[in-house]
């Protein structure tokens, strides 16, 4: 029996899930594995976990466990169910990578998939759990395939057992033709439940032009126009990237300020004077507030091209009264919007993924009385969290996205245009709770160039990590692994090489092109020390760093240089284009301090030549030895959120080596020494062996056949030169031989993480 509270009550009784309780807990009861089917926002993850509990699926020897792909799901939901049930955090709990809430009362577990399918590894067959639902199965994020596959098999084996585990599979939406037409993964056809979410209409406006660059000036654009002449109502703001996101909030809220109170600091904005006040009068007499237009509430439109609005010509003026209102607000700029306006205050808040979770948490609130609210996000926005209130969506079109080289593993992050699928979801984003709008900053043409839908991350990504956990579970043959949809093999056989060149695989019994061809094979079984490696939370080649470091109590060393480095981002993104001069002198303050400070922990003599990973191992000593406060990161450059994550990591990390070799008896020392002369120098020889693939060679003076060689490296897998990307250490010392953590594709291709190591 849940006791939930009148409000929760009645705001779940227009989930349209709910209405489907009784279908959805039949399925389940009769068959082992379930797909689940809804909307964004239809009630999946927040009703499916109660159904289950009400049914009896949760009990004292048996959990519900529940994935998401991110970390801000796992937390949000887990927070949300507690609340909707009226059950502590003791009962409904989360675990995510660093850290987590779970008790021995936990019956609902909102966890990530990485961590369930590290606990696959401790336990194959998830004894503790009675039910796992894998959520988001739309997104097709890789430990969600890998989880599906597994668990394709582990339904069966416990089913053997008298121990009946049941699977259900919940996505956005209806493509999972990959579960269901794959008969590899499932020999019976799971049964694929529909529930049709009650959208409302959204009315796709297309641009008529779509902005070469200035996606982000056309966003701002959009919202202000829409802010000036719409109705009430919440707007969504798609945009790529965290730096786009703070600096359209800051232009927008420049635009139209809202003041908490007048003590309450923070805020763009000076105090209103009484002129303003009485301009901000005469011009609301003069706005004419648009009304919204009629539209069939059981037809969610998203507008076929050839109906859309370009052939329309509205630019929105103040005599827009009549019953046939036009919402197309038209492309291009005008001058006007610039101007603050705070008679019409905004209440804008960022959300993107590494934004703190205190900070996150805003956007399900109500917005304060006399304000409309404005949520400038990324793509999280776009299906795992339902922003309560949207009714306008501005759609940039675009998505910033990490490519990798299938065989050198150099990436990119590159923005692209979203899939026909993502930009529907977004469009949805705006009519969850009434008729909405989404305006969509490109053409309609270029959406028709759109891909379908954007293609599952295994298929996309190295997946030596993932190899290791799999062989750690005793599957040799990967290639006989039954993949939702598999990763191409040349990406199979570079993870296996690369694992055999680290010794975390058994090496085949010959040499030379046999050898390769078998590794082709992808049959290579573990070695002990890959199951040591398997054992740490981090990629191969980090994992093999700490498996080396027991000599010379390196380990503390290894451990907090491969937390950096699987954080990554540690430093504040300093060269960004600012919006004002304001910010243009606070930055080059902060790059000055920075830089200054990169020296200091730079260290000297053969520290230095650790180069970047001593600055690493420099700014999180001197971090944690300040105490690792907020205000220490934002001071000298740090962000403070990958401060605390390192700081977690680290935690872990020496838990995982203790319980490897248990005499090791080590701890987080927060008052860390710097290492000694002979300690960097075995680091250097640590760092190597882990990045042995990671070499490259300066191009000597005799080599310099053409200028775009010159302070170039040469690396034995790629043909084009690489450089030392600017915010290394090493930048100017180019040093002859030296590792990277990885290349990173821009203007050139840059290594990242650069240290100096010898010649043998
Ligand atoms: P789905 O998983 O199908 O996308 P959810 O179960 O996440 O749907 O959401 C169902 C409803 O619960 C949404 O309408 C959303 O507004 C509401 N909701 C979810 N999380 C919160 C929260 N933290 N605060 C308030 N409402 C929430
Ligand atoms: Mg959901």
């Amino acid at each position: 029996p849940v006791d939930r509270s009148p409000e929760i009550q009645e705001a779940r009784l227009k989930l349209p899930i709910l209405a489907e309780e009784q279908v959805i807990m039949e399925a389940i009861n009769e068959n082992p594995i379930v797909i689940i089917c809804g909307e964004t926002g239809s009630g999946k993850t927040t009703q499916v976990p109660q159904f289950l509990y009400e049914a009896g699926y949760a009990s004292s020897d048996g959990t519900i466990g529940i994935t998401e792909p991110r970390r801000v799901a796992a937390v949000s939901m887990s927070q949300r169910v507690a609340k909707e049930m009226n059950l502590s955090n003791r009962v409904v709990s989360y675990q995510i990578r660093y850290e987590g809430n779970v008790t021995d009362e936990t019956q609902i577990k909102f966890m990530t998939d990485g961590v369930l399918l590290k606990e696959i590894q401790k336990d194959f067959l998830l004894s503790k759990y009675k039910v796992v639902i894998i959520d988001e199965a739309h997104e097709r994020s890789m430990y969600t395939d890998i989880l599906i596959g597994l668990l394709s098999r582990i339904v069966p084996l416990r089913e053997k057992k008298g121990l009946p585990l049941k699977l259900i599979i919940m996505s956005a939406t209806l493509r999972v033709e990959d579960f269901t037409n794959n008969k590899k993964l499932f020999s019976v056809t799971p049964p694929v439940i529909q529930v049709d979410a009650r959208q409302f209409p959204v009315t796709v406006h297309f641009n008529k032009k779509t902005p070469l660059d200035d996606y982000s000036g056309e966003c701002f654009r959009k919202v202000c126009k829409i802010h000036r002449m719409l109705p009430s109502g919440g707007i969504l703001v798609f945009l790529t990237g965290q730096a786009e996101v703070h600096s359209l909030c800051r232009r927008l809220r420049k635009a139209f300020p809202f003041q908490k109170t007048n003590t309450a600091g923070g805020d763009d904005d000076k105090e209103e004077s009484v002129e303003e006040m009485r301009k901000f009068k005469k011009s609301r007499r003069q706005k004419k507030v648009m009304a919204l237009p009629k539209i069939d509430l059981d037809n969610y439109s998203v507008v076929p091209v050839d109906e859309g609005d370009e052939d329309r010509d509205a630019e929105t003026d103040d005599d827009m009264a009549g019953s046939d209102i036009d919402l197309d607000l038209g492309d291009g700029d005008s001058e006007e919007d610039e101007k603050s306006d705070s008679s019409l205050p905004l209440y804008v808040l960022p959300l993107y993924s590494l934004l703190a979770p205190e900070k996150q948490a805003k956007v399900f609130r109500l917005p304060p009385p006399g304000t409309r609210l404005c949520v400038v996000a990324t793509n999280v926005a776009e299906t795992s969290l339902t922003i309560p209130g949207i009714k306008y969506v501005v759609d940039c079109g675009k998505v910033k996205k990490r490519f990798y080289d299938k065989i050198t593993g150099v990436s990119s992050f590159r923005i692209t245009w979203i899939s026909q699928a993502s930009a529907n979801q977004r469009a949805g984003r705006a009519g969850r709770t009434e008729p909405g709008h989404c305006y969509r900053l490109y053409s309609s043409a270029v959406f028709m160039d759109f891909e379908k839908f954007s293609a599952p991350e295994i298929t996309k990504r190295p997946v030596e990590d993932l190899i290791l956990q799999m062989k750690a579970l005793n599957i040799e043959k990967v290639i006989n692994f039954p993949f939702p949809t598999p990763p191409p093999t040349e990406a199979l056989a570079a993870a296996e090489e690369l694992l055999i060149a680290l010794g975390a695989l058994k090496e085949p019994p010959m040499t030379g092109r046999l050898k390769q061809q078998l590794a082709a094979k992808l049959s290579c079984p573990i070695s002990p020390l890959g199951r040591i490696m398997a054992t740490f939370p981090v990629a191969p080649r980090y994992a093999k760093m700490l498996a080396l470091s027991r000599q010379h109590d390196c380990l503390p060393y290894t451990i907090t240089i491969v937390s950096a480095m699987t954080v990554r981002e540690l430093f504040e993104e300093l060269d960004r284009p600012a919006v004002s001069e304001e910010e243009a002198a606070e930055l080059k303050g902060k790059k000055a301090r920075f830089l200054q400070m990169q020296r200091i922990w730079a260290g000297q003599g053969p520290m230095q030549k650790l180069g970047d990973l001593m600055v690493m191992l420099g700014a999180v000593g001197a971090c944690e030895y300040a105490g690792c406060t907020r205000k220490f990161c934002e001071g000298n450059g740090l962000r403070y959120k990958a401060m605390l994550e390192i700081r977690r990591l680290r935690g872990q990390l020496t838990t995982a080596v203790n319980s490897v070799c248990t005499d090791a008896g080590l701890f987080v020392d927060p008052k860390m020494k710097p290492p000694t002369e002979a300690q960097a120098t075995y680091l250097r020889q640590i760092v190597l062996a882990g990045l042995g693939d990671h070499v490259a060679r300066r191009i000597q003076a005799e080599e310099l056949l053409d200028d775009k060689w010159k302070n170039a490296y040469k690396t034995a897998l790629l043909e084009d030169p690489v450089f030392i990307h600017p915010s290394s250490v090493l930048f100017k010392q180019l040093p002859e031989f030296v590792v990277y953590q990885e290349i990173v594709e821009t203007t050139k291709l840059y290594m990242k993480g650069v240290s100096a190591v010898e010649p043998e």
